[in-house]
Formats: C-alpha cells, sequence, structure tokens
C-alpha cells in the first residue's frame, strides 16, 4: 500500500525517538543499580564483619574465666598448704571449709571455660558460613556487574545506531512536517505520533470527525488528531507489523 514518504519517515523518526527515550531511562538506572550491588556486597561484609566480633567477644569472655580458674587454683593451693600446717581441728575445718569453697568457685570457672568453648565452636562455624555467604555473593554479583556492563555497552552502541538512523531520516524529512513533528514532540512527551483506529486516536482516545479518519485512512498526507495535534497514520488490517509502533513505545494520556 502508498504511503506518503513523510509520514512513513515520521512514523519510523517517532519510532527510533522511542527507543532512544526508553534506552535512556535504562541508562539513567546505572548509578542505582550499581548501588544496589555494591549494597547486597556491604550486607554479606557485615554479617562475616559482627559474627567475628562474636567470636572475638566470646573468646574474651573466656580468657577472663581462664584467669578466675588460674586464680581458684592458687587459693586452693595456698589452703592445701595451711592444711599440711594445722595444728587444731579446728584450724583444720576452718582451712577445709576455704578449701571446699574455692573448689567449688574453680569448678563452677572450668564449667564456664567449657560453655565458652562449646560457644566457640558454633561462633566459629558461623563465621566460616558468613565467609562462604560472601565469597558466594561476591561472584554473584562479579556476575550480574559483569552483565549489567554488557548490557549498558549493548545500550549505548544501540544509541549510536539510532542517532545514526535518525540523522538519515531527519534528512529526508520535509522541514515543514520536521517542524510539526518537534513541536508535538515538545508538549506530548516525546510522542508526536499517533495510531488512528476505528475512529479513534489511539493515544489521546479522542473519536475523530468521520472526514478526518477517511483522510488518515489513506495515509496520503499529514493529518493531526484535533484534540492532541499528533500526526495520525492508519494500519490497514493487513498491513506489514513495519507500519506498526514498536511495543516500548510510552503512550502517556493526552
Ligand atoms: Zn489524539
Amino acid at each position: 500500500m502508498f504511503m506518503n514518504a513523510d509520514l512513513e519517515n515520521i512514523i519510523a523518526l517517532q519510532r527510533l525517538d522511542s527507543a532512544t527515550h526508553a534506552a535512556e531511562r535504562r541508562l539513567a538506572e546505572e548509578a542505582d543499580r550499581e548501588k544496589a550491588l555494591e549494597a547486597r556486597l556491604t550486607v554479606a561484609r557485615d554479617t562475616v564483619t559482627a559474627a567475628k566480633e562474636r567470636l572475638a567477644d566470646s573468646q574474651a569472655a573466656r580468657r577472663n574465666v581462664e584467669k578466675d580458674v588460674a586464680l581458684h587454683q592458687g587459693r586452693l593451693s595456698k589452703f592445701r598448704e595451711q592444711a599440711m600446717a594445722v595444728k587444731t581441728n579446728q584450724e583444720y575445718h576452718a582451712v577445709q571449709k576455704e578449701i571446699d569453697f574455692a573448689q567449688t568457685e574453680m569448678k563452677a570457672a572450668e564449667d564456664k571455660v567449657l560453655e565458652r568453648m562449646l560457644e566457640a565452636d558454633d561462633l566459629t562455624a558461623a563465621v566460616k558460613k558468613a565467609e562462604a555467604e560472601l565469597a558466594s555473593e561476591t561472584k554473584k554479583v562479579d556476575a550480574d556487574r559483569k552483565a549489567m556492563a554488557a548490557e549498558f555497552a549493548e545500550l549505548r552502541s544501540s544509541l549510536e545506531q539510532i542517532r545514526r538512523e535518525r540523522t538519515a531520516v531527519v534528512g529526508s524529512l520535509s522541514p515543514q512536517v520536521m517542524d510539526i513533528f518537534e513541536r508535538v514532540a515538545q508538549r506530548r512527551n516525546g510522542v508526536a505520533v499517533a495510531e488512528a483506529r476505528d475512529g479513534v486516536c489511539t493515544i489521546c482516545h479522542v473519536r475523530l470527525r468521520p472526514q478526518v479518519f477517511n483522510t488518515v485512512r489513506r495515509n496520503d498526507q499529514i493529518t493531526q488528531c484535533d484534540s492532541c495535534n499528533r500526526i495520525l497514520y492508519f494500519v490497514p488490517l493487513a498491513a506489514a507489523p513495519a507500519a506498526e509502533p514498536s511495543p516500548d513505545q510510552p503512550q502517556p494520556p493526552g
């Protein structure tokens, strides 16, 4: 089917501009996505740091109770020496009482050391687990970062390609039509072209006058929507898909 060359070019131009906007929106997310990757590593690193701190605290506490054990041991040997030198039964009982007391204290401290040793086993396992998770997260983030770099490199190169195509399209457009396109695009959020279907502008949804729709159906001239001013085109039922706008084309209201 014959289509007015300006109309064909204007549809191509809109497709290129919409693709540019979509690519630019994705490129604008680069910094945030990089931050999100870094945040995943920070969480994993913080988990390792916290696990190591818990282990270090537990080990410090164990050293303290070990000092207690040594202290009680010292007292115990002192009392045992005294027990050898006692002269009376009363003295013996007094020292024996001290020995019993020191033994109880020492036993309690030894139990605490044992508890800390068991706790250290769990905390060491937690450190190992956190370190393994950090290693695995680092690998995943590296892979995601590479994929992201490839994605953005592709976006940039497709933007270059779009720019070259756009220059060619703009070069073959009549300046008057280009002027209409630019003015409407500026006012309509970058979308200056709309398909007319079933007598309606598919973007602003306003019903076209029958006479306007009949003109649009012929695709042989530049016709603007009375309501949103977008340049209208018509896709016949059996038309090639090339005449349809890309699905990622933004369709803001109005
Ligand atoms: Zn409209």
